[in-house]
């Protein structure tokens, strides 16, 4: 089958989250099981095009495109996404895409996203190709099926081209002002209270991705169930719920090329289940990068974040002085966001300094030595669609300690209610008090050196690989193929 996806990030080009592992990593793993598969995104300016060995292509350059009254013209460039048969096609429009960030506030954006949406379908007209099925990803991918069905409709070479939607994170919906609708090149007749585009007064790009798609699908079977509640819906339950026959929770899976401790090229020391003890040498060197003294029995807790709300820390806040006074324990934690989380963490590391260290911002590297020298690792995440890190530290024999939400329902077993099949620490309650306990509870499984390394050893022999996940996303996708080409 061909697959074509469309997003706003995917690795190595560009990530600000686990969207762009997903991105980076499905489409090499459906491309294994014999699809062919390709990969739409932005050019953004953070993009090197000579270290990613991408081209312009010089029979798409100058492709014209109205964006509501202007005519906008981009290019494309192409190129291969490493260690694979996955093509890249990347949208180049400078006016939009050569910022310092990758997404923002500022007031075209939804233009933005909507040239890259427009650019996405006039490429495949001028290259004579449409996929059998078209898949994209979050709001920045939502318009794509209501296009499909409307102002492409008249194009014979999409006829059999089916769309599944894919829902990363219900907190980013893509509201904008209801004028965007013209901008996008749609019809106000589906803008009306209660209608296919509007949301609370604004055009939401999500719930239109939800509406038109063929299929919908999350990125786990836990979060698949709670976006269609009132608590996990962000006030898309509703029209979720409208879909459910069409709504499917697959878990994402990790990249092992990238992801794992044999394996990762950015870590000291590699090792695995039989050379465990190597991971020791991981945890001298974090520790040694971010200035802390080593002690191989204090433990060692990671977190790497982006600080928003969903991620749970506000539950850290009020425990964290009683812990660090009360036990022998340190936290590494890498990430940055909202100020006062940022200020929260720097103030840790100020007043605990041989406890705490932190490092506000983006390191990919930090991210895997943290991965592969911590002992635990912090997710008291509110809501999570899937979660990547929990994954990542059950194959680095890092014990996940999570709320139990999400894909982190679906992947971590808490070792007091499985005490034989557990394969990490997880509480319930979104409160202070569940996470103080099971933290407390997981430092004294700390002490005990044969139960800690049985679930090290179990969380390692799990499988988080795309195999079983990609098998699932073909099989969907052959039943939307042939569900489109019977009518
Ligand atoms: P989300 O997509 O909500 O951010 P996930 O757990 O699905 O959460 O994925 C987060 C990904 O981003 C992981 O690969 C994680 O290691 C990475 N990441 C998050 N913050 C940072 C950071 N500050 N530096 C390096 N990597 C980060």
């Amino acid at each position: 089958m061909k697959i074509a996806f469309a997003a706003s990030e995917c690795v190595p080009f560009v990530k600000t989250g686990g969207l762009a592992d997903v991105v980076g990593s499905l489409p090499k793993a459906l491309a294994a099981l014999g699809h062919e598969v390709c990969v739409f995104l932005p050019l953004y300016q953070s993009i090197a095009v000579d270290e990613h060995d991408l081209h312009a292509l010089d029979t798409l350059r100058g492709l014209a495109v109205r964006i509501g009254d202007q005519a906008v013209t981009f290019d494309v460039w192409a190129g291969p996404l490493p260690d694979s048969d996955v093509a890249v096609f990347l949208i180049d429009c400078p006016a939009y895409f050569h910022r310092p960030y990758v997404y923002s506030n500022d007031a075209d954006e939804a233009e933005r996203f909507i040239l890259f949406q427009h650019g996405v379908l006039h490429t495949m007209q001028h290259l004579a190709w449409a996929p059998d099925v078209l898949h994209g990803h979050d709001w920045q991918a939502g318009l794509l099926p209501v296009f499909l069905r409307h102002p492409y409709a008249w194009d014979r070479l999409f006829t059999e081209t089916a769309t599944l939607y894919t829902i990363h994170n219900i907190g980013y919906q893509g509201r904008f002002h209801e004028a965007a609708v013209y901008t996008a090149g749609l019809s106000y007749e589906h803008y009306h209270p209660g209608g296919p585009f509007e949301f609370h007064d604004s055009f939401c790009f999500m719930k239109t991705g939800v509406v038109y798609a063929d299929a919908v699908s999350t990125v786990s079977p836990t979060y698949a169930r709670e976006i269609q509640t009132p608590e996990g819906g962000a006030g898309l339950d509703g029209v979720l719920r409208t879909r459910s026959a069409d709504l499917h929770g697959i878990l994402n899976g990790i990249d092992p090329t990238i992801w794992h401790p044999v394996h990762d090229a950015l870590l000291p020391t590699n090792y695995d289940a039989r050379t465990l003890d190597l991971k020791a040498e991981n945890k001298k060197a974090l520790l040694a990068e971010v200035g802390l003294p080593f002690d191989e029995r204090t433990p060692v807790v990671g977190i790497i974040a982006r600080f928003t709300g969903q991620k749970g820390f506000e539950l850290l806040q009020p425990i964290l002085a009683d812990v660090l006074q009360q036990r022998r324990v340190q936290f590494v934690v890498l990430g940055s966001g909202e100020d006062h989380l940022e200020r929260f963490f720097q103030w840790a590391a100020d007043a605990f300094p041989e406890r705490v260290a932190v490092y506000l911002g983006y390191n990919d590297r930090l991210s895997h030595l943290i991965e592969a020298g911590a002992d635990l690792f912090l997710m008291p995440s509110a809501y999570e669609p899937c979660g990547l890190n929990q994954m990542y530290s059950l194959t680095y024999g890092t014990l996940p300690l999570v709320r139990r939400t999400g894909g982190l329902a679906d992947t971590v077993r808490d070792y007091h209610a499985h005490r034989d099949a557990g394969n990490g620490f997880s509480f319930d309650d979104f409160t202070p008090y569940a996470l103080y306990t099971t933290l407390n509870r997981a430092l004294e499984v700390f002490e005990d050196l044969a139960a800690w390394r049985a679930l090290q050893l179990r969380g390692m022999a799990e499988d988080f690989s795309w195999d079983v996940s990609a098998q699932k996303y073909a099989a969907l996708y052959a039943q939307l193929a042939a569900r489109k080409r019977t009518g």
